[in-house]
């Protein structure tokens, strides 16, 4: 990805517009390859989620989106959210029940999600090392992981230097 420095966090100048029609025609690839459709109102919540690379919540995508058209109602939302969910396209942040855009492309793996305590910015993290060792320590003990997420809250390169 073009846009990170520190390999990890963007810089907070970033051509932001520059990241969401990469998104979108990412979307439509995975979409395309997967025989699923990306619907208009698919987009449209995608797009609303990919406004920034904050976390947001459900609710502040419906305001967001009713800033510019019909409020759409929680249940579109929330299903539009699943399929984006489903397909790599957007994650949760499961401790602030938020969701955020898929910054790049990591099919099928799983990337530790860096979140800003003070601008708020979300960031992943490869670490493909981490989650092995995780998932087979975890099976060493008889347990069988299904799925595993590690969020790790902190200050982004910007925030320490701006404090
Ligand atoms: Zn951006
Ligand atoms: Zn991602
Ligand atoms: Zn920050």
């Amino acid at each position: 990805m073009l846009y990170y420095n520190n390999m990890t966090f963007l810089d907070p100048h970033h051509d932001h517009a520059h990241c969401t029609a990469d998104l979108i025609a990412r979307a439509e690839r995975t979409c395309e390859r997967r025989g699923s459709k990306l619907t208009g109102q698919r987009r449209e919540i995608l797009s609303s989620v990919a406004q920034s690379h904050s976390a947001v919540g459900a609710y502040d995508i419906i305001e967001r989106m009713a800033e510019h058209g019909p409020r759409p109602a929680p249940i579109t939302v929330y299903r539009a959210l699943d399929f984006l969910l489903a397909h790599g396209l957007v994650h949760k942040i499961e401790s602030r029940n938020a969701f955020v855009a898929c910054s790049h492309s990591h099919e099928g793996q799983p990337a530790a999600l860096l979140i800003c305590e003070t601008c708020g910015t979300v960031s992943e993290l490869d670490a493909p090392e981490i989650f092995e060792r995780i998932t087979e320590k975890a099976k060493a003990r008889k347990f069988s992981p299904a799925h595993t997420m590690i969020e790790m809250s902190g200050t982004c390169g910007s925030c320490a230097r701006a404090a």
